[in-house]
């Protein structure tokens, strides 16, 4: 047995079998080979051939009977690998230039890619998406690799891994995992954000993690402590039942306070809405009690197929998404926010030198009008059928929303012009994430039907701070002075002009935070959909006007005075 300690993520318990995910490196020497190990590398390519078809038809099995469009693109990669022109060209290569099966795999494929990359058409760039996941299949299998992407072997086990994606994320969530462990990553990255979303426990940042626990080892994880215990014994399996059975009887707790009004001890009423990264989280019995959707992170509909879904399917997203919540309540949908740590190498963005000050959110969707446009479509067709909000990210200057309010008009016109109804007054506003749009605020009511303040980002950029560097948490300290006025700001400058202002950053949920928003003036929290429940049993322990009266005297002290302070008005829940 033995114990080991992280950061916590996500919260909850769970106990399993690990299994332990390996990162591949995808490098192939193009060294020459043997005479000799010709017949060895044939063999070996014919080998990796067999395997990676009888993948992709475990996973074709593995589909629900409705996913045509799943099945249609692994049959397409099947097809690929069994094209008598790639083995006959791979095994010439072998024989002739006397190279490595490896580099012969991979020259054969990279003469498509390069082929594909000078098309300018979006279905053919989607097909370079296919050929480098089929690519890096076989060149795995070559190796002898365990597939680390589509993984039954993580079915009702807990993950461990080095790092996680938002791909590995969405694969862990479809194949029912029992939880996540990792040796890096930081709290406030896209990565931590999308993993809360699944409802499994989180824990990251054990050191050596991948040294500790060996696959199958029988572990119980607290996603709420940060710890794993490792060939737990008896007693601690027994303590781990019990503390299951109790946190089942406080979720029945929860749900009833879910029904509850979201209102200051002072009747003070205020608006508490979820933040999802999944449209079936619309389906989550918290999200039927608040107030809508503050943010969807509409980015998922990229990472699960690998690219961005025509104007059709994204406008049935939006659509069942309305459908799984209460008749009319507002759904802000960002569009894209692409780059950064988001999709940035697809683009070939990953050759900047500082991909988040690169080209991501607006920068992205203006330079690439007709994914902005697909998308704009898809939400004003949906528009019709209930109270959607296209909300713009990374938003730095005034001019980015006026082109990007013209490209919206472009897609209204190309509607009204075909006849399809969309709703004329649908609201357009930004995310306030950037610290110019902070500075800027009270101008930008003027072209802005809300803001929703996005203190992930807002944080790493005023603060230099890299929300991704998990050495760097204590600086990523949303607490800072600087960052608290220029929410402030934000929050009085929508007030004056009269438009809704909410905060959907990570800090709506905090604990500690949300006395000192509410103290702020802020009346629309945002928060993780998980932590709905807490974010209201928090407000509703308050006296607003005793928070807005404390927090004049506390925002002119230190940060570490302000946590001090509001960490001591926490109420047990
Ligand atoms: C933010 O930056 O606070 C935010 C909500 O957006 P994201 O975390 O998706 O960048
Ligand atoms: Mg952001």
């Amino acid at each position: 047995m033995k114990i080991l300690n992280g950061y916590p993520i996500a919260p909850g318990l769970s106990a399993g079998k690990a299994a332990i995910l390996q990162k591949v490196p995808y490098h192939v020497s193009s060294e020459g080979i043997d005479n000799t190990t010709v017949d060895n590398h044939i063999d070996r390519f014919y080998k990796a051939l067999d395997k990676s078809i009888a993948e992709l038809e475990f996973l074709s099995s593995l589909l629900e009977s409705d996913a045509k469009e799943e099945r249609e693109i692994l049959l397409s990669h099947k097809e690929m690998l069994k094209d008598k022109v790639f083995a006959d060209e791979t095994i010439t290569k072998i024989k002739n230039d006397l190279i490595s099966a490896e580099y012969s795999v991979h020259s054969y494929f990279e003469k498509l890619i390069n082929h594909f990359s000078q098309i300018d058409d979006d279905y053919l760039a989607q097909r370079k998406e296919d050929i480098t996941d089929i690519r890096n299949r076989i060149i795995r299998n070559l190796r002898d690799r365990e597939d680390k992407s589509a993984d039954w072997r993580i079915k009702n086990k807990i993950v461990v891994v080095e790092e996680i994606t938002p791909s590995l994320v969405i694969n862990i969530k479809n194949h029912n995992a029992l939880g996540i462990i990792t040796e890096r990553g930081a709290p406030n990255s896209h990565s931590a954000i999308i993993a809360r979303s699944i409802g499994v426990p989180v824990v990251f940042d054990i050191k050596h993690v991948l040294h500790e626990i060996h696959n199958n080892d029988y572990i119980i994880l607290n996603g709420t402590s940060g710890s794993v215990i490792v060939q737990p014994k008896a007693k601690q399996i027994d303590d781990y039942k019990e503390e299951k059975k109790r946190e089942a009887k406080l979720y029945a707790e929860k749900i009833k306070l879910s029904k509850l009004q979201t209102i200051t001890k002072d009747n003070q009423i205020i608006h508490l809405m979820g933040n999802i990264e999944f449209p079936e989280e619309g389906k989550k019995i918290e999200l039927q009690y608040a107030d809508g959707i503050g943010l969807f992170r509409t980015e998922f509909l990229y990472f699960n197929e690998n690219s961005f879904p025509p104007a059709q399917k994204q406008f049935e997203v939006y659509r069942n998404l309305i459908d799984y919540l209460p008749e009319n309540v507002p759904i802000y949908i960002r569009t894209f926010d692409v780059g950064g740590d988001k999709l940035s190498k697809e683009f070939g963005l990953d050759k900047e030198l500082n991909p988040y000050l690169g080209c991501r959110g607006i920068r992205f969707l203006l330079k690439f009008p007709k994914i902005f446009k697909g998308q704009l479509k898809g939400i004003l067709q949906a528009s019709a059928y209930g109270n959607l909000k296209i909300m713009l990210p990374m938003i730095s200057t005034i001019d980015e929303v006026v082109k990007a309010k013209k490209v919206i008009n472009d897609v209204k016109n190309s509607l009204r012009k075909a006849n399809t109804s969309f709703n004329e007054n649908l609201e357009i506003g930004i995310m306030i994430e950037v610290p110019s749009a902070a500075l800027l605020a009270g101008q930008l009511t003027q072209v802005s039907d809300f803001f929703s303040i996005g203190t992930n980002d807002l944080t790493q950029y005023v603060l230099a701070a890299d929300r991704n560097n998990e050495t760097l948490t204590a600086e990523f300290n949303y607490f800072h002075p600087a960052v608290l006025q220029l929410i402030e700001m934000t929050i009085n400058a929508a007030i004056e002009k009269g438009i809704h202002v909410s905060l959907c950053g990570e800090m709506a949920g905090d604990t500690i935070a949300i006395p000192l928003l509410l103290g702020m003036g802020l009346k629309i929290f945002s928060v993780n959909a998980n932590n709905i429940l807490t974010t209201k049993k928090q407000i509703r322990s308050y006296n607003l006007h005793e928070l807005q009266n404390k927090y004049n005297e506390m925002k002119l002290k230190s940060s570490e005075e302000i946590k001090k302070y509001y960490k001591s008005l926490i109420k047990p829940l």
